[in-house]
Formats: structure tokens, sequence, C-alpha cells
């Protein structure tokens, strides 16, 4: 299997909330292929970097680009729509949907069509629909909730509902896949599911932006590491750079 991945360049990225400077002049760049990770402690930026990417936030100042094309300022449902999905920290899937309902949903972040096509009857729109189911049975087998597909969701342990918040992103078949603090809360049996669905994702050639804690499983499968301290990058470098930095371990990660 492959997938088109996009190249996702940040450059010059600023951002204050009052008189908080949370990002100052930071750039990183994605390749296809790779997984990209932004680390770093508590307050240094990172979520604040992806909301800009994903169109939830404007930067002050700044350019974004997929494979060279501008994106800083779109709406966040433009930018899902041009490949660019992502994954939140706390999952809010709604109470009452069931798994495979909750990941169709998740594609809705790209589409603004909303009731009308329905009430219209329209014959494309329910095509689509019928397409739709398809696409969350395969999001889900991605993600090894198959068997969970008529539970409700919010009745899922927490390292399923991860697993499910990646199972929503990946529904739309971005180009780009922005994973907030996925592995947070996963046993060991779920850790290893999702690094093999991040490897295999990777392989087959998508963008994977990564924000994650577990600096193990940063190590393992990113191969290029932007570290985050107060808002700006402080290091950047491939996995073995990075842990032969004292500075950065100590200073920064505290390890
Ligand atoms: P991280 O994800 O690395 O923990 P964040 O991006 O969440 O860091 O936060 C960076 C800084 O920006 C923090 O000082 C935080 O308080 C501030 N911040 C983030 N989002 C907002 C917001 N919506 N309003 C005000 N301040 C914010």
């Amino acid at each position: 299997d492959t997938l088109d991945g996009a190249r996702l360049r940040a450059e010059g990225i600023s951002k204050a909330f009052g008189g908080n400077q949370a990002l100052s002049d930071v750039s990183i760049d994605a390749a296809p292929g790779a997984v990209t990770a932004i680390i770093g402690p508590n307050g240094s930026g990172k979520t604040t970097l992806l909301n800009m990417i994903s169109g939830f936030y404007r930067a002050d100042s700044g350019s974004i680009t997929l494979d060279g094309e501008p994106i800083q300022g779109l709406a966040s449902f433009r930018v899902a729509r041009g490949g660019v999905s992502r994954t939140f920290q706390t999952p809010n899937v709604p109470a009452h949907l069931t798994v495979i309902e909750a990941v169709e949903a998740g594609r809705y972040a790209a589409d603004r069509a909303g009731i009308l096509p329905s009430v219209l009857r329209l014959p494309r729109y329910w095509r689509a629909r019928r397409a739709d189911r398809r696409d969350a049975e395969r999001a889900l087998a991605l993600v090894g909730l198959s068997e969970q597909r008529h539970q409700l969701a919010a009745s899922l342990p927490l390292g399923n509902r991860r697993l499910l918040e990646v199972a929503r992103g990946l529904v739309s078949s971005p180009k780009v896949l922005l994973l907030d603090e996925v592995a947070s809360g996963l046993d060991e049996d779920e850790l290893e599911m999702l690094e093999e669905l991040v490897i295999r994702l990777r392989d087959a050639g998508m963008t994977v932006i990564l924000v994650e804690h577990n600096f193990q499983l940063v190590l393992r499968i990113a191969s290029d590491i932007y570290v985050l301290a107060q808002g700006a990058v402080v290091a950047h470098g491939a996995a073995d750079e990075i842990e032969r930095n004292p500075r950065v371990m100590e200073e920064y990660l505290g390890v």
C-alpha cells in the first residue's frame, strides 16, 4: 500500500496570547515517509504549534506550506480538506455514538455539506455515505478496533479511545497526520499496536508529525526531532544526535 504524503513546512511562526509569547520564530520541516517529532516540557508550545498548523489558531507571523502551497490563515476545515488531519489530546467523542459512527463523524472535520443533502435525499450524498462506511471500517481495522465497532465509543477504555482518535484522523485519508500525545495512557499492547501503525503509515509514505511525551517511543520511530522550550526550537536533529546532547537531555527533557 502506498499513501501520498505531503511536505509540511512551518517557517518563522510566532504567536502570543496577550503578553505570553507562546511561540517565537519556530520553523519545522516534515517530510513524507518520515515521522517528525516535536518534544519539550509542558507549556513549551507544542500544542499551540499543532493548532497553528491545523488552522485552529492564526499565527501572528510566519508561513505554513503544504507541498509549497500556503495554508496559514485557512479555516480548519479547509486545512483538513487539503489533507492535514489531527488527533486531540482529550478525546471528545459524543457519548451517544458507536465506535464506527464516531469514525464516520471524524470525516466531517473536512466536510461542511451539513444536513442539506440528506434532507434533499441527493443520491450522490448517499453513495458518499456508503463510501464513508467502508472508509471507516478500513480506518478501524488499521487501529485494531474492528471488533468494537458497535460498542458505544464513550464506553471504551482510555487506550482504545486514543486508538479511536487515530482512526478518526485516518478516515479522511490524510497526507499529513498530526498526533497529539496519542501514547499517553496506553498499556503495553496498545502502545505496541500504535507504534506498529505509525511505522506502517510512515513506511507507506504518509507525513507523520508526533507531539509526544514518551521519549523512548520518539527515539524509536522519529527520524527527525525538534525540541521546544519556552516557545522556541532549542535543538533539532536525528534521534541519536538529540540523545547525545547532554544539555538538551538534562535541561529540557529532564532525563
Ligand atoms: P505544550 O503543548 O508544549 O504543553 P502549549 O502549546 O499548550 O504547550 O502552551 C504554550 C503556552 O501558550 C503556555 O504558556 C500556554 O499557557 C499558552 N497558551 C496555549 N493556548 C492558549 C490559549 N488558547 N490562550 C492563552 N494562552 C494559551
